[in-house]
């Protein structure tokens, strides 16, 4: 019997397997497909950035921006992290001025900021459309390649003595009183019940939701989401140096080490029942490849390589991840909700539910998190378990 069982073999729960298992932990990691097969996989490369990001998980990505640069070395694994910088670019007067407040406020929080005009601008980003007229630049934000830094986290886990399965899907879970004491699992097709010695995190994204409704009667207020990524084929240098994001188009651009450029931001594709996949929608993907065109016009020229929407993502009402442990199971811990941009603080948040899960206590950075929030008084919460479709 393990003493920490982790479900889920994304960032999160490699990143929590390798933090505990390198404390000295018993570990052991339950994946339904493979390492990386979720939302920590897939095409070209996750933003590492603070630049926009919400006020609350601000300090946790000022902790990340130490953790990146040299996480390579601590894993002995690549990570593919590039600190390129990243540009919330500006074309509209509204948006330049409530910019200020941004960069102050960036700033208070350690995470260094400077609004720069048309001009400036231009002189990172020579190609950028004369439409815009400033950006927002946090010259430590970056990129990291996401599937390779989840197999190295998991390679590394595994060197500090974790147990990692894949092909182990969770199908249930049996509790005794307030405590989850095993776990339903289908490993290689077959049925096992797998003990839990002091705890389970429950870090399987697309899965949390129905999982915690079916075995703790809890509703979250989450759903599913499947943002598209696509590559555009550059036979010219990428127009773009740095990251790219903006305060009104749906929009992030990267250029990627193979000399493609990957657009994305917040499209969607749609699910399909016939086939269990995200299925991009033709519309979705020209408005995506349209507001990059807007801004650097050189991209017009470029085709559409490859898209992808078959990676689900589960995104939180409030648009700030639920981390916490849910009525009616005490010794287990659950990340879910990371709305899109989870990627980037994923080793802090990973350090801090390690030392949570070894100590009991929850760390202050995560207070922001809790499920609680959601409630107007403590009752509520006990009301909305016991009944949760009453109110
Ligand atoms: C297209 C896209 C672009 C993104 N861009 C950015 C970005 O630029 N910057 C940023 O900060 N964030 C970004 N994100 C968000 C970030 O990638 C995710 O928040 C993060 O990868 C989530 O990691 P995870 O480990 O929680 O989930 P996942 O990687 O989805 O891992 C969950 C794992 O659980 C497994 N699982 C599911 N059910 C079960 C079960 N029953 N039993 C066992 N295992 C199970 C799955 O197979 C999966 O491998 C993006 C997300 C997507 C999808």
């Amino acid at each position: 019997m393990a003493d920490y069982i982790i479900v889920g073999g994304g960032i999160y729960g490699c990143a929590v397997a390798w933090e505990l298992a390198k404390r000295g932990a018993d570990v052991q990691l339950l994946e339904a497909k493979t390492i990386a097969s979720g939302a920590s996989g897939g095409l070209g490369e996750r933003g590492v950035r603070a630049n926009g990001r919400d006020l609350r998980e601000l300090p946790l990505m000022r902790l990340a921006y130490d953790i990146w640069p040299t996480l390579h070395e601590q894993i002995g694994g690549f990570t593919g992290y590039r600190r390129l910088g990243h540009l919330q670019l500006i074309e509209r007067e509204e948006d330049l001025a409530r910019a200020p407040a941004q960069v102050w406020l960036q700033n208070q929080q350690g995470v260094e900021s400077r609004l720069l005009d048309a001009a400036q601008t231009r002189g990172l980003e020579p190609q950028l459309s004369e439409d815009v007229i400033a950006a927002i630049y946090c010259p430590n934000d970056g990129v990291a390649d996401h599937s390779a830094t989840t197999r190295s986290m998991a390679k590394a886990a595994r060197a500090q003595g974790a147990v990692i399965q894949e092909n182990a899907r969770v199908t249930g879970m049996a509790r005794r009183g307030e405590r989850v004491v095993s776990l339903s699992v289908e490993i290689d097709g077959s049925p096992v019940d797998v003990p839990v010695g002091e705890r389970i995190i429950l870090l399987s994204n697309a899965h949390v939701g129905a999982f915690v409704a079916e075995y703790l009667g809890l509703e979250l207020p989450i759903w599913r989401m499947l943002p598209q990524v696509m590559a555009l084929r550059a036979d010219i240098p990428p127009p773009m140096r740095r990251l790219i994001g903006h305060a009104h188009r749906t929009l992030a651009i990267k250029p990627l080490p193979d000399g493609r450029v990957m657009v994305s931001g917040g499209w969607r594709g749609r699910w399909d029942e016939t086939t269990g996949r995200g299925q991009p929608v033709a519309e979705q993907v020209e408005g995506n490849r349209l507001e990059a065109v807007a801004v650097y016009p050189a991209l017009a020229d470029l085709a559409v390589d490859e898209v992808y929407t078959d990676r689900a993502e589960m995104v939180s009402i409030d648009g700030i991840p639920i981390i916490d442990a849910l009525p009616g199971a005490d010794n287990m811990l659950v990340g879910v909700g990371w709305s899109g941009h989870g990627w980037a603080i994923a080793p802090t948040v990973a350090r801090l539910l390690a030392e949570w899960a070894l100590s009991g206590r929850r760390p202050g950075l995560l207070a922001p998190f809790g499920y609680g929030r959601f409630f107007d008084r403590p009752q509520r919460r006990r009301e909305h378990r016991e009944n949760p479709r009453s109110r």
